[in-house]
């Protein structure tokens, strides 16, 4: 990304809501769950698996999070009803997790009890790093109550994730491996692309020979290509792991992963609480920055006539 493609991208915050919505719309199932089911029953017909995510961040009353997890009770009943191949995706401050822990541990055992009865799977994303010891905390506590259909996210920007990785050895943890959104200040985190990357293939590699089920979050061309060679090298079988990409990201590259034969999960979000997630994606997007600057310019000129 060049200099001034980086300066916009800092500057997205500032770009008006309705531009960021016809920018990110690729990457937002819609504001329904109709709309997600929907999405996700296309994404099945094509061979991918799914993880559902309930949009809802910086959420600040009690009964907002009961809602999140009630949302989240349908979308199983939903996925269920139309015997869907996707699990869920929680995020844990939109359970509470800012608010109080016992409270989130009782939104996330709900959406938790309710994936068992359907033989179903709930995935807890990681979040920034001021979350990152209680959300370790809880999962620990569900998986040593005898909650095994849960699993967790680990970042590679983080410097922790190998000691994390040695800490939950004993569980046999089911991870989502992936970069890591949130920059993080360098006393803590990788700031450099490639020491992530190299992080990555470390953390990968103590999963695999931990017998952790693993999913490969990345778009990244050679990582995947990484990942693959030591999924291979490790002799696992089409269902020991998974790669996993976001929706509206790379979708050619999708398709041809699956048509090689290895299972994909594509993570599919919904609701009406698009905006915080949006502005991630498009500060992600390589060409998005001047497709932005441009639109934004556009539309100013426009109001100033
Ligand atoms: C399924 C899934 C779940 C995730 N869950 C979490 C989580 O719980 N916590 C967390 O911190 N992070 C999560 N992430 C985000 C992840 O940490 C990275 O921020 C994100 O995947 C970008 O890193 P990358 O490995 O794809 O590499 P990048 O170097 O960012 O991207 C590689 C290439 O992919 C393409 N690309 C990437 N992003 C975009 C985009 N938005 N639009 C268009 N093209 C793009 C570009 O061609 C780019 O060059 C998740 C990612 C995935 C795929």
């Amino acid at each position: 990304m060049s200099l001034l493609d980086s300066a916009i991208v800092r500057l997205l915050p500032a770009v008006p809501k309705p531009v960021v919505q016809r920018f990110s719309a690729r990457y937002i199932a819609g504001a329904t769950l109709a709309d997600a089911v929907a999405v996700v029953r296309d994404l099945n017909a094509g061979g991918k698996m799914a993880t559902v995510d309930v949009l809802g961040e910086e959420i600040t009353h009690e009964e907002e999070t009961r809602a999140i997890a009630q949302a989240y009770r349908d979308v199983l009943a939903a996925t269920d009803k139309a015997s869907l191949d996707a699990n869920v995706s929680v995020k844990l401050t939109a359970l509470s997790l800012g608010l109080s822990y016992e409270l989130c541990r009782e939104n996330l055992l709900d959406v938790v009890g309710a994936a068992a009865g359907y033989g179903n799977f709930v995935r807890i994303d990681m979040e920034d790093a001021t979350t990152t010891d209680e959300t370790l905390r809880l999962y620990r506590e569900l998986r040593e109550d005898g909650h095994d259909n849960v699993g967790v996210v680990l970042q590679a920007r983080l410097k922790r994730t190998l000691d994390d990785i040695a800490a939950l050895a004993d569980l046999r943890p089911s991870v989502r491996i992936c970069k890591g959104i949130y920059l993080e200040p360098a006393a803590i985190a990788f700031t450099d692309d490639e020491a992530i990357r190299v992080n990555f293939l470390r953390c990968l590699d103590a999963l695999l020979d931990a017998g952790s089920y693993v999913g490969i979050a990345t778009h990244d061309e050679w990582l995947i290509g990484e990942s693959l060679a030591r999924v291979s090298q490790h002799g696992l079988a089409r269902e020991q792991y998974e790669l996993q990409m976001l929706l509206g990201v790379r979708e050619e590259r999708r398709d041809e992963l699956v048509a090689e034969g290895h299972r994909l999960r594509v993570y599919v979000p919904y609701g009406e609480q698009w905006y915080e997630y949006s502005v991630r994606r498009l500060q992600e997007n390589p060409a998005m920055a001047g497709t932005i600057a441009r639109a934004t310019a556009g539309r100013m000129l426009r109001l100033g006539r």
